[in-house]
């Protein structure tokens, strides 16, 4: 199993003719999650797939596959695209059920749970309001089963909001895409100028390696192999039992993404408890626009090393650049400078980003006919 993360937008606020806003995705063991669903998301996911049917063939990203679409906060240019894209899906006659969520404020919450018109100082951008107004542009007509929760995030406090009625209830816990049993999706709270918060996808704790020495100073079969390698205990010629377990190492560490989505530089609420594999991290200015970066809650290329050394990633993956930012090779060569014992990697559009049972990153650069392969040694 792998965690397989398609970037299909790396600008900022608004697209350019080679970047289009944000939206990812990232298919585990379990299913995708999408994180965030700006402007023509749909399109460009439809484009993703026919890539992925010329160029990688054997790999799908089928649609019904899609359990959560996770917001990272409200700004159009990461909401644009859902309302159509799930329109388009109900079209195409989708029955799966499908988790919606998202950061909200704590007024915001509390105005939901006692029938309360929204607070009016809770921004435009903020979710409870758009999803309001999709509810009202149809939304609430869309035939498969959808949950649409928001959460207070730092306080663990999550909401379900009902598209008809527009009544919400308060649940006990923050609930897991349906069916999602080797994987889960965690919240992490990030600094932005509305309610956000960072999503990660992590795959549960693999066994360890099979150790083919040991089984090779065992004299074991090819058939023996097979079958300790599947994890069933084995008789040896003299009556002697062989566990299985004799040839797994213990546990390998869970592997995991997380994709932070507009944030201020190390959010208050990081540390190295976090410990993702791969963080993808804004890069909205260069150093040069500090100033500006704090300004409006955004981060520089150094900045994103910064988290990323906050929260214990042993890889970074920069996106998310302002249209000053005409290569992607600027911030990534600001951030390799500030980068003591991070990797680093810049993401264009269609980029491929594949973390391995065993921590290992494959990014896949796309180059207009096709991915190009790059390993990226983990500088651990
Ligand atoms: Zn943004
Ligand atoms: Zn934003």
């Amino acid at each position: 199993m792998v965690l397989d993360v398609h970037v299909l937008g790396t600008a900022s606020a608004r697209p350019t003719p080679e970047r289009a806003v944000s939206g990812s995705l990232v298919k585990g063991p379990d299913g995708i999650a999408i994180v965030d669903c700006g402007e023509g998301f749909q399109t460009r996911y439809a484009l993703q797939r026919r890539r992925l049917k010329r160029h990688s063939v054997g790999e799908t990203l089928k649609p019904s596959t899609v359990d959560v679409l996770a917001f990272t906060h409200g700004h159009l240019d990461h909401t644009w695209g859902a309302l159509p894209w799930l329109q388009s899906m109900d079209l195409e006659n989708r029955q799966q059920p499908l988790l919606i969520i998202g950061p909200t404020s704590a007024e915001v919450a509390e105005a939901l749970l006692n029938d309360e018109q929204l607070p009016e100082a809770a921004p435009s951008a903020d979710l409870a309001r758009q999803w309001m107004a999709w509810f009202a542009l149809g939304g609430d007509m869309i035939r498969f089963p959808i949950r649409w929760v928001l959460g207070v995030v730092n306080a663990d406090r999550w909401v379900e909001v009902d598209p008809t009625s527009g009544k919400a209830r308060l649940l006990e816990k923050m609930p897991q895409p349906e069916g999602w049993g080797n994987s889960s999706l965690r919240p992490v709270p990030t600094q932005h100028t509305v309610p956000s918060c960072g999503w990660m996808v992590q795959q549960k704790a693999m066994a360890g390696k099979f150790d083919r020495a040991r089984a090779d100073e065992m004299q074991l079969t090819t058939k023996q192999r097979a079958m300790v390698a599947r994890g069933e205990n084995i008789t040896d010629a003299n009556g002697e039992t062989i566990a299985a377990s004799w040839f797994r190492g213990g546990e390998r560490a869970a592997v995991s993404v997380l994709i932070s989505g507009d944030t201020a530089t190390t959010p208050e609420a990081w540390d190295d408890s976090v410990s993702p594999t791969l963080l993808i991290h804004e890069a909205t200015y260069l150093e040069e626009q500090q100033n500006k970066a704090e300004e409006h809650m955004h981060s520089t290329a150094a900045g994103a090393v910064a988290s990323a050394q906050a929260v214990g990633a042993t890889y970074l993956a920069l996106t998310h650049y302002s249209n000053r930012i005409k290569n992607s090779k600027t911030p990534e060569d600001e951030a390799k400078t500030a980068a003591d014992g991070v990797a680093v990697v810049a993401l264009n559009d269609n980029d491929r980003l594949v973390v391995d049972d065993d921590g290992d990153l494959t990014h896949l650069k796309w180059e207009s006919d096709g991915w190009v392969l790059a390993n990226i040694p983990p500088n651990r």
